[in-house]
């Protein structure tokens, strides 16, 4: 569903991504860890095509992102091919970025009615299974400063997944939580990973990525330096590099 090769980006001087190679099957579930700076945020904004890539080839759910095929040769995007791709992937950020004048249902709806254009009762109705996937339907007329941060990051997934993604993409959805709201984001993740979405979960939560991972990457100043089966990954990474930053996380 997502294949990196050789993928580079720089911003200015500054090259971010140095030459990534990255792959995810469609039903699995992919972390990746590495230091600040490494050039993992930008990575996944390249994935939902928030950020353009240099050179080396991303192609994400059948489309070479930036480009449509039309015959025998690629014609870049238009507004509304850059529009529909977009709605087919859903993004988690680390801060909940949800609107503070509309309620949890109405956070939840809003994309489907202005995005999806379904009308009003359908998308409320769309919005509350959602909420309530995320154990949240009790809570769909607060506003989100009356949910606490693991609520409002539910909300997000909830938002994210009301669009039928093919692919979800979260980038250290837990590391702005208190530590003890960190667990009920991890088990909504959890359960969205059980019923088979393909998801790319940039986090710093080990544990997450040894029970839920099919495969662990490493980044390191923009380039996998590690990458495999979790459990592999954590017991035997080779380089000293990622062996330094795992004794600070574990
Ligand atoms: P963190 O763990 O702190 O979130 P990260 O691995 O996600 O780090 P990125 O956010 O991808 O790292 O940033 C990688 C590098 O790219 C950094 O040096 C950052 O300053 C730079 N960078 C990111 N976005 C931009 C931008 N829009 N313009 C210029 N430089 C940027
Ligand atoms: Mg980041």
């Amino acid at each position: 569903l997502v294949r990196a090769i050789a993928v580079t980006k720089s911003f200015g001087h500054n090259k971010v991504l140095n030459g990534v190679d990255f792959e995810v099957r469609p039903g699995e579930v992919s972390c990746i860890i590495g230091p600040s700076g490494s050039g993992k945020s930008t990575f996944l904004r390249c994935i939902n095509a928030l950020e353009t890539v240099d050179g080396g080839g991303l192609e994400v759910a059948g489309a070479q992102v930036g480009y449509t095929l039309e015959g025998e040769s690629y014609r870049p995007w238009r507004d509304r091919d850059f529009a529909k791709f977009r709605a087919g992937i859903g993004m988690v950020f680390q801060r909940f970025n949800l609107y503070a004048h509309l309620d949890a249902a109405e956070n939840v709806a809003t994309s489907l009615i202005n995005v999806a254009r379904m009308d009003k009762a359908a998308a409320r109705r769309r919005a509350m299974e959602e909420l309530d996937r995320v154990g949240l339907a009790d809570h769909a007329t607060k506003r989100p400063h009356q949910l606490s941060g693991g609520q409002q990051q539910r909300v997000a997934i909830a938002r994210a997944l009301a669009m039928d993604p093919t692919l979800m993409l979260f980038d250290e959805p837990t590391s702005a939580l208190d530590p003890e709201l960190v667990e009920e984001v991890l088990e909504s993740m959890k359960a969205l990973a059980l019923g088979g979405m393909t998801m790319v979960v940039v986090t710093h939560e080990i544990g997450f990525a040894r029970e839920v991972g099919d495969t662990l990457s490493f980044f390191d100043a923009g380039t996998i330096i590690e990458s495999g089966p979790p459990a592999s990954v954590l017991s035997d990474a080779s380089s000293p590099r990622t062996r330094a930053f795992l004794d600070k996380v574990l």
